[in-house]
């Protein structure tokens, strides 16, 4: 069961720099989540398509869903009824494929651009060298469904708060270039979706408008 006394302070402290809390349930119980519900949360994040859509059906509906792992395009169709927000968009192709499920069901879903600044090779993402391109290709596109709300990014697994410091900023930087760029007009390009567990309060001192976390909630997978 989630750890209510951690809920609520991180929840203040969010509340007190304007940030958004995603609670991630990955792994865990429909109760678990449930239980959290009913103490005022409504936006989860999950990372397995199967696992999502399974919860999504037991749960209450007006719970805020967010895709946050690694999307693939053949299985957009099985979220676009409900999914709120897509953190992980890493190709024009797939944010193709979203508009398109989108429209079937006449409803927009909100869509954050993966940037890759972290070490690992693991990590998806669009590098801080090809995102221009690949902005400007979508911006090409004008699509109606699929809406481009912002950013997210991850910083390296380190303890080297420096170095977590350096890639946020880094984040922070390529969104401010971006709204600059290509969004200045539109008022729907504002997030900034970083930070987790171990790097949050980092994350929020950088500029995250969103963070993502699991663990210091749900407690260890
Ligand atoms: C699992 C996960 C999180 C949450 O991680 P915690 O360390 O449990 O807070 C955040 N973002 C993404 C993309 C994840 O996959």
């Amino acid at each position: 069961m989630p750890n209510s006394e951690n809920y609520f302070s991180i929840q203040s402290e969010l509340r007190d720099n304007d940030v958004e809390l995603i609670t991630v349930s990955k792994t865990k119980s429909v109760a678990s989540i449930q239980s959290l519900y009913n103490l005022g949360q409504r936006s989860f994040g999950e990372n397995y398509v199967q696992e999502l859509t399974q919860k999504q059906k037991e749960l209450p509906v007006d719970i805020q869903w967010h895709y946050i792992g690694h999307l693939q395009t053949n299985k957009v169709k099985y979220i676009a009824q409900f999914v709120h927000t897509i953190h992980a968009i890493d190709s024009l192709k797939l944010l193709i494929e979203v508009d398109k499920q989108a429209k079937k069901f006449n409803r927009k879903i909100n869509c954050l651009i993966q940037v890759h600044v972290a070490d690992e090779e693991t990590k998806f993402g669009i590098s801080i060298n090809e995102i221009d391109k690949v902005v400007a290709e979508i911006c090409q596109h004008n699509f109606k469904f699929a809406c481009i709300t912002g950013i997210m990014g991850m910083a390296t697994n380190t303890d080297d708060t420096q170095k977590i410091t350096g890639e946020f900023e880094l984040i922070k930087k390529c969104f401010k270039h971006l709204k600059e760029k290509f969004f200045q007009e539109n008022r729907s390009f504002r997030q900034i979706s970083m930070g987790m567990s171990s790097d949050y309060k980092l994350a929020i001192k950088n500029g995250s408008t969103m963070v993502r976390i699991g663990s210091l909630i749900f407690g260890e997978r």
